[in-house]
């Protein structure tokens, strides 16, 4: 069996081999790559932004960040723990270096900028590093609870 990934920073497509001993590194820049099925987040890209957020079943929310920027790094673990205790929402990632298409569409002057995207919209948008329940309370209005 072998899957897709996207390599987080180059944006190559690799073929895995999920049985293989070695630890995989993307075939382009050689970093490694990390293997993340079904979990958030989903490292977006302007190749593929467009249709993810149209064909998403659940709200999307998108960190715009890049590597340069500290406050982007204290939301990363933010992110990863939010995508976690909650089934409502989809949290992906966008490089703002890497995807300026996207990012001046959505005209990103700063980061980390949070938008929220319900049925391919944009429903909301927040800017600058916050904590997990900071980001949970004003995302309460999308958030069910089962
Ligand atoms: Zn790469």
């Amino acid at each position: 069996m072998s899957i897709i990934v996207r390599c987080t920073a180059c944006g190559a497509k690799n073929r895995i081999k999920e049985d293989s001993k070695k630890p995989p590194v993307c075939g382009k820049c050689k970093t490694p790559i990390i293997i993340q099925q079904n979990v958030s987040p989903i490292h977006l890209s302007d190749a593929d932004f467009d249709n993810f957020i149209r064909n998403s079943h659940k709200p999307v929310l998108v960190d715009f960040w890049a590597q340069w920027c500290a406050p982007c790094r204290l939301m990363s673990p933010v992110l990863d723990s939010f995508a976690k205790s909650q089934g409502s929402i989809v949290v992906a990632k966008l490089d703002t270096d890497h995807n300026p298409l996207t990012s001046s569409r959505f005209q990103i002057f700063s980061i980390p900028t949070l938008i929220l995207f319900d049925e391919g919209k944009e429903a909301k948008r927040m800017s600058g590093a916050m904590n997990l329940q900071q980001l949970e309370s004003l995302l309460k209005p999308w958030i069910t609870i089962n």
